[in-house]
């Protein structure tokens, strides 16, 4: 059936749970055991020797609530830091429907083929309320799944949008020392997530649709002007020309917007998935971008900054946690929370007798 390309822009799709690649019972008892099977070292040495099922399981101590699991996660990571950082890191956005799925699995098995080992990862906050379009969407990636050099993973579900992030980046640093040179970090092209993965990432690319229009897209001006490539999907068929003017059009777009810090300018291309068009021209464009950055030291300035940032968003998250989970401000929260809505009080007030309850006044 011929996809209805209109309907697909504003659909969030139903989402299908994602068939777990460990029996279900497996990972039940996993993670009700107290103590996994394998101690820090066996886990850092099946990482290293790129073990799949053992690199899931460490995944699975990153994403755990247990503190046993959390503590011991912590340990693998520090312990695989030193073999990680080799691979292009790579952020892919759009909104649900815009093809990043049928993207995926078509470029992923293209770079595959081409002797890459890829990691898809994802950053999706809403997962957990609406299981929402990429959780299920990744059950279409059939063929990339069953690609020995492919490892899709997908978003970590509970928490905060600051918390699934930590956890997908540490994931990332653990596929990295698995050996897998390229990581595909995906998100929703709604509401904060694209400027998390772009601060994990090198590489910034932005799928966008012929005839849309931004708005109706939801992709803010400011998302537009962190994308280091801006592709056009669904280039087939009838949707051919539509998709050339759109190219042209944000190709003038983009030329507008101040320079980048990364003294990139950004590409604008058109490619299907179904008709596996433009995916060599992307690639070649990635590749382009990874040499550019390589030579100029942008890359290794740029991710001595983004490690900077997650210290620092680290802290914050670290101290918000230990903040909130005091009682006593547990006990006094909602009844400040509540006089600060009804301009009671000033927002500032509120904050100020919240903290002096917890460093001034202890
Ligand atoms: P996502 O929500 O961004 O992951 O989008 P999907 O990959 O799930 O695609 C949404 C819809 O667009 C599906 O019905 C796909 O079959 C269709 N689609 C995706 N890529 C293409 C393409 O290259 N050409 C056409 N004609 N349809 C596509």
């Amino acid at each position: 059936m011929k996809p209805d390309r209109n309907k697909s822009t504003l659909k969030v799709n139903k989402g299908v749970a994602q068939p777990p690649s460990v029996h279900p019972e497996s990972v039940k008892r996993f993670m009700t055991a107290r103590k996994p099977n394998l101690n820090s070292v066996e886990f850092v040495t099946g990482i290293l020797a790129g073990n799949r099922t053992i690199l899931s399981q460490a995944i699975t101590l990153i994403e755990s609530q247990l503190p046993e699991h959390m503590l011991m996660a912590q340990d693998i990571i520090a312990l695989c830091l030193p073999h990680t950082g080799n691979s292009m890191r790579i952020g892919i956005t759009g909104v649900p429907g815009v093809g990043k799925s049928s993207f995926i699995e078509a470029i992923g098995g293209y770079i595959t083929k081409k002797g890459h080992k890829l990691a898809v990862l994802a950053i999706d906050p809403s997962s957990e309320r609406s299981k929402g379009s990429i959780m299920g969407d990744k059950t279409r990636m059939e063929s990339l799944s069953a690609d020995a050099n492919a490892f899709i993973r997908p978003s970590p579900t509970a928490g905060s949008l600051g918390g699934v992030a930590r956890k997908t980046r540490e994931s990332m640093l653990l596929c990295e020392a698995a050996g897998f040179d390229v990581i595909f970090i995906e998100t929703v092209g709604v509401g904060q997530s694209e400027t998390t993965v772009h601060s994990m990432v090198d590489f910034f690319l932005l799928l966008m649709l012929a005839g849309a229009g931004d708005e109706l897209q939801g992709i803010k001006r400011g998302i537009m002007e962190m994308a280091d490539a801006i592709a056009i999907t669904k280039s087939d068929g009838d949707n051919v020309v539509p998709s050339e003017r759109a190219r042209s059009e944000y190709s003038n777009a983009i030329h507008l917007f101040p320079p980048s810090s990364s003294g990139w300018t950004p590409d604008v291309l058109t490619l299907s998935a179904t008709e596996k068009t433009g995916l060599e021209e992307l690639w070649n464009i990635t590749e382009k971008f990874f040499k550019h950055i390589r030579s100029s030291g942008f890359m290794a300035k740029n991710r001595k900054e983004q490690s900077r940032t997650w210290m620092y968003d680290t802290i914050k998250a670290r101290l918000m946690e230990d903040f909130l989970s005091d009682a006593e401000i547990q006990s006094k929260i909602k009844e400040i929370e509540e006089q600060v809505m009804s301009g009671a009080i000033s927002s500032y007030a509120g904050a100020r007798e919240l903290l002096a309850k917890k460093y001034i006044a202890k």
